[in-house]
C-alpha cells in the first residue's frame, strides 16, 4: 500500500529556509547587478557593464542549480535515501502544484505542506 505522510516539522522548516535562500540569495546579488547594468547601460563604464551582467546571470544560475540541488538531494525521512520531487496538481488551484516527494522503497509519498 502506498501511502501519503506529512513530512516531520523539522525537516519541512529546513526545507523552507533551502527554499528562501534560494530566493533571497540571488535577489541580494541580482538586484544590484542589475542596477549596476540599469547604470552602466547607455554612457556608463563598461567594466562594470559587464560586473552587472555577471553578476545578474550568476545569480539566475545559482538559483536555478540550488532549486534543482536541492530537489535532487531530498532524502526520505523514513529510509534515508534520496527521492524525486513531484509536483502533484491540486484540483482547487489551477496554478499551483504541492511538493511531495515520493519514496518507491517505503511506498510513502512525503507531503511538504508547501507549493510551487
Ligand atoms: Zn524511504
Amino acid at each position: 500500500m502506498h501511502e501519503t505522510r506529512t513530512i516531520p516539522d523539522e525537516i519541512q522548516r529546513r526545507y523552507t529556509k533551502g527554499r528562501l535562500a534560494t530566493i533571497v540569495t540571488p535577489l541580494i546579488i541580482g538586484a544590484p547587478s542589475f542596477g549596476l547594468i540599469w547604470i552602466n547601460g547607455h554612457n556608463g563604464s563598461r567594466p562594470w557593464l559587464w560586473v552587472g551582467i555577471a553578476g545578474f546571470v550568476g545569480s539566475v544560475i545559482f538559483a536555478v542549480i540550488s532549486q534543482e540541488w536541492r530537489n535532487r538531494h531530498f532524502k526520505c525521512p523514513n529510509c534515508e535515501r534520496a527521492i524525486p520531487v513531484r509536483y502533484a496538481n491540486v484540483p482547487q488551484y489551477t496554478k499551483k502544484c504541492r511538493i511531495e516527494f515520493v519514496c518507491s522503497h517505503c511506498k510513502i509519498t512525503w507531503d511538504t505542506g508547501l507549493f510551487t
